[in-house]
This record gives C-alpha cells, structure tokens and sequence, in this order.
C-alpha cells in the first residue's frame, strides 16, 4: 500500500477546500486535495451563479474550473475519485486510507460540502434516476419541452425552477407555505416567469409512476386535501444535509450534524479544520465558502509552525 506524507490534507475540492489549498501551499505546507468525485465541488452543477464579486455572471462550471486552473499554478497535488475507507483524525499523525493506499498528515480539513436533503416520501427512491432528480444542471436538458415540479422554497428551488424553464414547456413550484426564504432578487424573477405555476402551502405526499415518473400528489397544509398533478419529473431542493458519515462520530456537530468551529474553523479536534457548507455556518454561499478556506489554510500554517517550535523547545 503507497503512502503519501503531506503537512496538510484537504478534504474536498469544492470552493472551500480549493481556496483553502491555496492559502496552504502560498504558507509553505506540502499540501494535497483529495475528493470522492470530480475537482469542483457542488457548484460546479449549479445553473448560473450572480453574486460571486467581480465575476458578474458566471456559469457555476466556469468558476469552479477558474478556481482549479488558479490552484494549478502551485505545486498542490490532486487526487480526485478517491474511494475513501477510512479516517482517523484524533492522532497528532493523522490518516486517511483510501482504496489507492494511505494519506497521513498533521493538519486535515474537512471540506466535503452538504448534499441535498430527502423528501422522503412513497416513491422518490424508485424513480431516482427516472424522473426524480437532484441536478437540474445535470438533467434538466431531457426534460425539453416536458413538464417538470420543483420543490423548495430557498436559492436552490428559485434558481433551479427558473433554470428549468429553458428546457421544460412547465414548470410547477411546490412550497408548503406562501412566501419563499430565497433571496427578493431570485423571487422577483420567478414571479415574472411565465412557465412557473406555484402550488403554494402544499407538500409532496407521493411520487407516482410506471417505468418512469408520470405525476406527483400534493397535499394542502390547509386542509389536508389531495390533488394528483401530471409531471414528468421532479427535483427537490428542500435544503441540505452535511456529508459527515464518515467522521462525524470523531467530531462535535449541531443538532443538524453541522460541524461546530470557531471562528479561525477550528474544530474540537487539535489540527482538524472544518470550512465550506460542512460548517455550521450562517450563510452557504461561494464566497464564505472560499473565506472559510483561506481562513483554515493560514491556521493550518500557524498550527504546524507552533508544533515545530515545541519539538524544538524540547
Ligand atoms: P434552504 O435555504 O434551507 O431552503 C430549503 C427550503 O426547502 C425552504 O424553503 C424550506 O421551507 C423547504 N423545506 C425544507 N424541508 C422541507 C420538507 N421536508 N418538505 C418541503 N419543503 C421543505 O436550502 P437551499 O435553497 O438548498 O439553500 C441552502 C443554502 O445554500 C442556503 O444558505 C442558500 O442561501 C444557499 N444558496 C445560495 C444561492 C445563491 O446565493 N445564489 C443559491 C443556492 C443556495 P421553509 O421555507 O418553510 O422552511
């Protein structure tokens, strides 16, 4: 089994962990990223991002990318669509072991982001896939000229209904209650959508379908009544959820399982670093994301320079 010795290793290579790798080989750390799939993180699937400062308009695809060529003019080393199998982060020593051998490292970040949250109702696993998406970037295209529901009223359920008008001849909202959380700017732009048809203070009860999804039944919050309404298929985004399976019982995390930090992203752990949307943080945007990062990175720095000096002082 190889094994790889770095001063710092970077869980996730979304803009957090991709901004925070900068900041760690700009201190002077040997420093690696590692991710389970492609370099980029989530909004490399998101539509169109708009309040990124100074890129006005920009495809979430195109930043990311932009992020990962800045990096690539250091000496960062990548390891994408790593298997992970393991992870210890209480050692002073820490190890991660994935499927191609074994990373050891004194600092670790975590950055491996939040995925989108479940209905879970009857019906939303047999139809991922076939009908039950959680990637209108990645799927909205076979929907054209089809009629497709969203679900949510946050940034993503706005932004990714709107998106899906430039396929889908329909695109209906589902929201349980009458007035979105998303951003005014986002809202303003759904009520003037003509492909957007609202079915507010109403959830999603069933998904129903034979070989693919062919509708959705909705309930009212007000009186409980059911009504079964014709999509071909539909997209939560009813939030997210953090993506900790694989340390979370090593580390102190809300009542959500967001990792709790202070404010330089420490966690409970000496060494260990949480930025980017696994954080309990109060706001989940690009831009705190990249912030965390650098934050961790220059602590990263500081840490292992303090260590140093008590081996020496010993
Ligand atoms: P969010 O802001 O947490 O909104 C989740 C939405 O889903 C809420 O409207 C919520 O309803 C609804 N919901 C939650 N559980 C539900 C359930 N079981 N059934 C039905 N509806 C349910 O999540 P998000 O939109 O995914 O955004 C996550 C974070 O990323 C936020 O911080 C957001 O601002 C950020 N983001 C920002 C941008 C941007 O700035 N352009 C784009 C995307 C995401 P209630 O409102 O009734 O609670």
């Amino acid at each position: 089994m190889s094994k790889k010795v770095f001063d710092c290793i970077i869980l996730g290579a979304g803009p957090a962990g991709l901004s925070c790798a900068l900041y760690a080989i700009r201190s002077g750390l040997k420093t690696a990223i590692i991710d389970v799939s492609a370099i980029g993180g989530t909004p490399a699937n998101y539509c169109e991002i708009e309040n990124y400062l100074g890129f006005g308009k920009i495809q979430g695809y195109e930043l990311c990318e932009r992020f990962e060529n800045h990096i690539d003019e250091f000496e960062v080393e990548k390891f994408p669509y790593e298997e992970i199998q393991s992870i210890d982060l209480i050692s002073e020593d820490k190890k991660i072991i994935t499927l191609n051998g074994e990373f050891s490292a004194k600092t670790v970040i975590i950055a491996v982001g939040a995925k989108n949250k479940k209905l879970n109702v009857k019906g939303e696993n047999d139809f991922i896939g076939r009908g039950v998406s959680y990637c209108a970037v990645c799927d909205g295209a076979f929907y054209k000229d089809k009629i497709v529901a969203v679900v949510g009223g946050g940034n993503s359920a706005l932004e990714e209904a709107i998106y899906l008008t430039q396929h889908a001849k329909k695109v209906y909202l589902i929201h349980r209650r009458d007035s979105f959380r998303a951003d005014k700017i986002i809202q303003d732009k759904l009520y003037s959508n003509k492909k957007i048809e609202l079915v507010l203070n109403s959830t999603v009860d069933e998904i129903l379908g034979d070989n693919k999804v062919n509708s959705v039944v909705v309930k009212s919050v007000n009186s409980d009544k059911k009504s079964k309404i014709k999509i071909d298929g539909i997209f939560p985004y009813i939030g997210l959820e953090p993506n900790i399976e694989q340390f979370g019982a090593q580390l102190k995390l809300d009542e959500s399982g967001f990792i709790i930090t202070d404010e330089f992203m420490k966690t409970n752990i000496d060494g260990v670093y949480a930025i980017g949307d696994v954080r309990k943080t109060p706001l989940r945007q690009v831009i705190t994301a990249v912030s965390d990062g650098a934050i961790a990175g220059v602590e990263a720095s500081k840490y292992l320079m303090n260590l140093k000096e008590r081996v020496v002082r010993k």
